[in-house]
C-alpha cells in the first residue's frame, strides 16, 4: 500500500479552480519532486495532502502507519520565520509539538531525537546559537531538522532552497539526497526542474500547458517533460545574460 494515493484531486480558491483531477502515488523510500510553472498549484496541493485546505473533490489517503500529523513539513520560509526569536534546538524541538500530546513539556526521548537530527545535519554545533543570527543555508537546515522532528519517515518540503545561493543549494540536496537513501520518503516542490530530475525518482508535473505522474525516466522521455526542461534552459540562458551585462548573445 503506498504511503500517500491521491485519485483525482480538484481543489479550489472559493470559484477559482487551481486543481483539477491531479492523482499520483508516494512508495516508502520515494524521492517525488513537484514540478510546473508559477502559479499551477504545487503549494496548494501540499496543503491539501496535509489536510490545511479542504478538496473539491477526489481524495487523499495515507498507508499504513502514516498519520497526517506525523508527517514532516518544511513550508516555504517568510521573512518572519528567518526572524524566529529563538535558539537552534528550540526551533528544531518545536517539531515534536504534534507528539507530546497533552503532555505540557517535551521528554528527555524527544530532546534527544532533536539533538540527533541536528547532529544528522552537521548542525548539533549550532544548538545553542539565536536561529536568526544564522545564514539562510544553516536556517534551512534546522528547519529541516525539525520537520524530521515531526516525522522521520516521511517530509513534505516546498522549495526547501529559495533563497540560497548555487553552493548552498548543492549542499543542502545532497542533504535531502542522503535522507532519502537512509529511508525517509521525500515530496518536495521545486522550480527548479534540472535538479528535481537529478535527484528524484518520480516526478508531479501539474499545470494548465502539461500534467505527468510517472518516473524520472519516463517524464525525460516524454513531451510534458522535455519541453519543460527546454523552457527552463532558456529562463536560465535569459538571466544569465541580463545578469552578465554585455556576455555573449545567447539565442
Ligand atoms: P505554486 O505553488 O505552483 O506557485 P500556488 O499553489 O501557490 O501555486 O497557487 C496556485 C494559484 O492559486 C495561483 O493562481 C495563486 O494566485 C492562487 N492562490 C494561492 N493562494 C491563494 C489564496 N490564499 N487565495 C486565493 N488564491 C490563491
Amino acid at each position: 500500500m503506498p504511503q500517500i494515493s491521491a485519485r483525482k484531486v480538484s481543489m479550489s480558491y472559493e470559484k477559482k479552480p487551481v486543481l483539477e483531477d491531479i492523482s499520483f502515488e508516494v512508495e516508502q523510500g520515494d524521492y517525488l519532486c513537484i514540478v510546473g510553472e508559477n502559479g499551477s498549484g504545487k503549494t496548494t496541493l501540499m496543503k491539501g495532502i496535509l489536510g490545511l485546505m479542504p478538496l473539491k473533490s477526489g481524495s487523499i489517503r495515507f498507508g499504513e502507519g502514516v498519520n497526517v500529523n506525523h508527517i514532516g513539513y518544511l513550508p516555504q520560509q517568510t521573512v518572519v520565520q528567518k526572524d524566529f526569536p529563538a535558539s537552534v534546538f528550540e526551533v528544531a524541538l518545536s517539531g515534536c509539538l504534534n507528539r507530546i500530546g497533552l503532555k505540557p513539556f517535551y521528554s528527555a526521548q524527544e530532546k534527544k531525537r532533536t539533538l540527533r537530527n541536528l547532529e544528522m545535519l552537521g548542525i548539533g554545533n549550532l544548538k545553542h546559537k539565536s536561529y536568526k543570527s544564522l545564514s539562510a543555508g544553516q536556517q534551512q537546515r534546522v528547519l529541516l531538522a525539525r520537520a524530521l522532528c515531526a516525522a522521520e519517515k516521511l517530509v513534505l518540503l516546498d522549495e526547501p532552497a529559495t533563497g540560497l545561493d548555487p553552493i548552498v543549494t548543492g549542499e543542502l540536496y545532497r542533504i535531502i539526497r542522503n535522507l532519502n537513501q537512509t529511508g525517509v520518503t521525500v515530496v518536495m516542490i521545486s522550480h527548479d526542474v534540472r535538479a528535481a530530475v537529478e535527484n528524484a525518482n518520480k516526478i508531479l508535473h501539474i499545470g494548465s500547458s502539461a500534467e505527468f505522474f510517472g518516473s524520472t525516466e519516463e517524464y525525460l522521455r516524454s513531451e510534458a517533460g522535455k519541453k519543460f526542461l527546454r523552457q527552463s534552459s532558456r529562463a536560465e540562458n535569459a538571466a544569465e545574460s541580463t545578469e552578465g551585462g554585455t556576455g555573449p548573445c545567447r539565442i
